[in-house]
């Protein structure tokens, strides 16, 4: 395997002027990771904070004990955590299935490379802790995969009928489903040496777990452990006992934080970036967890009452005392979550999606109502897996990697015929199309001229003409594809394989077509690479 870099715009404009240093990031950030030194600039800024250390350190062990296999890597760091200088490197994302889209192994790979390289660097311990958004109830962002199936590219969800508002933490898994669901995937992978280990690996994994996130969490945890990944689950109710004093603030200071969420959005909005989250001004930005495990965002009223879906009210007291009482009946949304982090852990950096990156911006002044510093917002690696085969295939139609990035593989494919078929007719049809029209516009005016009635038949007679022209360009495409259906065929492949869906691979293709392709080593070969956060896009060739 080997990687090289990319220099592509990024097409959030914030991300593209955050990376760039165009961005005033004052306005937006407290940290400019753009400065050599921001990571000591952070972890001397941590030295004046204290931290639930040794109660966060034995959470996380009970944790650990509970769902996974003893693994030492991860014993060590989450002991480590008790160490006073000690820091972490964490990240989130949603319990995909099969571990979901790419970028959240990309995700992963970041938290472990920037952690490891801070460690030598800063000679303190770095912990990559990555955190499973288990609150989140939008199911359909998780329920399915992309397959490659019958020459398209399908998307395959698994079947589910429990209530759309509990949180994906809760919902159970029918284990059966799951099962065929994954060997219909399996199916459209193929079969290769590795299949009957890996899918057998899978079977077992599932059959130990009860819901979604239990599932991957374990998935993730069989890949990553080695590494010392550290996993945590904002939904578990024993996590939110220790948020307990931390919500309590944030129903203290609800009013100032949606003032400030919304002077930010303004501010952001009249310096041309737009801003995504989307709340009311009543909102208090927390959630009430009811018997059942639905959730429903709290609202706060002028008197400072709080109230569920008209169904339940609390004073400001009351709520406060169900916090301190109650824990386990409140969560964090997407303005608490990231004030929760920082209230909880020693965030040297916080790797971030795009779209995480851009809410972050829209959360500096809540941050500053809290009294807190937002970590250094790190934007995540954006890694192209290159297979071999594709990479022939490049060759053979000339095509290189930028190409398939800014140009696109469609435009590359035509200019490709247009050099093969001088005397392509596309060209010569449409020249014919205006010719025709001109002459038959004259033939309209004088019919019209005898008869005004005329109309409606003398445009489809025009519309039929060039509907004709248009029949015989596709005929003719048509035969030029078939003359060099081989070439088109590889301009398909490069296309499903780099820009399915026509984005990044990573927002499609699963990591597990690959463990099938390329056996067990294939993850452990690309965590190993030598990755730099210089924000180009990194191509690995496997
Ligand atoms: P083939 O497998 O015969 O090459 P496909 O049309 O199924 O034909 O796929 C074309 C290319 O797209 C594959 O060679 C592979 O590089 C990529 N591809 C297809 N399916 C997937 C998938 N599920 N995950 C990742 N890449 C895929």
């Amino acid at each position: 395997m080997e990687i090289t870099e990319l220099s592509l715009r990024h097409t959030n404009r914030l991300v593209e002027d955050l990376v760039h240093a165009r961005l005033n990031t004052v306005d937006y950030f407290d940290y400019q990771i753009t400065n050599n030194d921001v990571y000591e600039k952070r972890m001397n800024d941590l030295k004046n904070r204290t931290f639930a250390r040794e109660e966060l350190s034995d959470y996380l062990l009970s944790y650990h004990r509970k769902h996974f296999p003893e693994n030492h890597a991860v014993t060590e760091n989450i002991e480590r955590l008790k160490q006073p200088d000690s820091l972490v490197v964490v990240g989130g994302q949603q319990a995909g299935l099969l571990t979901g889209p790419l970028y959240t192994i990309h995700k992963i790979i970041s938290i472990l490379v920037l952690s490891k390289q801070q460690e030598a660097k800063l000679s303190v311990p770095v912990i990559p802790i990555f955190w499973v958004a288990g609150e989140d109830h939008d199911f359909a962002e998780i329920n399915h995969l992309f397959v490659s199936q019958n020459q398209v590219i399908k998307k395959k969800a698994i079947k589910h009928t429990q209530s759309e508002k509990i949180p994906v933490f809760h919902k159970e898994l029918d284990q059966k489903e799951c099962w065929n669901w994954i060997c219909s995937v399996f199916e459209t992978f193929g079969e290769t040496d590795y299949s009957n280990t890996l899918m057998e690996s899978l079977k077992q994994t599932l059959s130990t777990s009860k819901t979604y996130t239990q599932f991957f969490e374990k998935l993730t945890y069989e890949m990553f452990s080695e590494y010392g990944l550290v996993i945590m689950n904002s939904a578990d109710p024993d996590l939110r006992k220790m948020e307990s004093p931390f919500f309590q603030q944030f129903i203290r200071k609800n009013e100032e934080m949606s003032e400030a969420l919304e002077a930010q959005q303004e501010f952001m909005s009249s310096a041309g970036y737009q801003p995504i989250i989307v709340t009311e001004k009543t909102s208090a930005n927390l959630f009430y967890h009811h018997e059942n495990h639905e959730r429903s965002l709290l609202h706060r009223s002028k008197d400072k009452t709080y109230s569920v879906e008209d169904k339940l009210t609390f004073t400001e007291e009351e709520l406060r005392h169900l916090a301190e009482q109650c824990p386990e009946r409140l969560s964090n949304n997407v303005v608490t979550r990231p004030l929760m982090q920082e209230c909880m852990l020693p965030t040297l950096a916080f790797i971030a999606g795009p779209g995480e990156l851009t809410y972050w911006a829209e959360l500096k002044k809540v941050f500053q109502v809290m009294d807190l510093k937002m970590p250094p917002v790190v934007p995540r690696l954006n890694i192209t897996i290159l297979e071999r085969s594709i990479e022939t295939d490049m060759m053979d139609v000339e095509i290189g990697i930028e190409d398939v990035f800014t140009r696109g593989v469609e435009k590359a494919r035509e200019e490709w015929v247009s050099k093969r078929e001088p005397s392509r007719m596309s060209p010569k049809i449409e020249d014919t199309k205006k010719q025709f029209e001109q002459i038959h516009r004259e033939l309209r005016e004088s019919a019209l001229t005898i008869d005004k009635s005329l109309e409606p038949f003398l445009m489809k007679n025009a519309y039929f003409i060039q509907a004709q022209l248009d029949l015989l360009n596709s005929h003719i495409d048509k035969k030029i594809q078939q003359k060099h259906r081989v070439e088109m065929e590889k301009f398909t492949r490069i296309g499903k394989s780099l820009k399915p869906n026509d984005g990044f691979q990573e927002r499609t293709w699963n990591i597990y077509y690959y463990l099938n392709k390329y056996g067990p080593n294939f993850l452990d070969e690309i965590v190993q690479l030598r990755y730099s956060f210089n924000n180009h896009h990194k191509i690995v060739k496997i």
